[in-house]
């Protein structure tokens, strides 16, 4: 099952959404820079 996960691109600091499937690591890739460097952040419900 794949849901939409906040992900943050330490090279340009954007961060976006992108679906996950829990599970599986897969390499992710800034849509806006093309970095690597791409982290997956734990949304914060405040
Ligand atoms: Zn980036």
């Amino acid at each position: 099952m794949a849901e939409e996960t906040k992900f943050k691109c330490l090279r340009c600091m954007s961060e976006f959404r992108l679906p996950y499937r829990h599970g599986v690591t897969e390499e992710r890739t800034c849509p806006n820079c093309s970095s690597n460097s791409v982290r997956r952040v734990k949304e914060d419900k405040k």
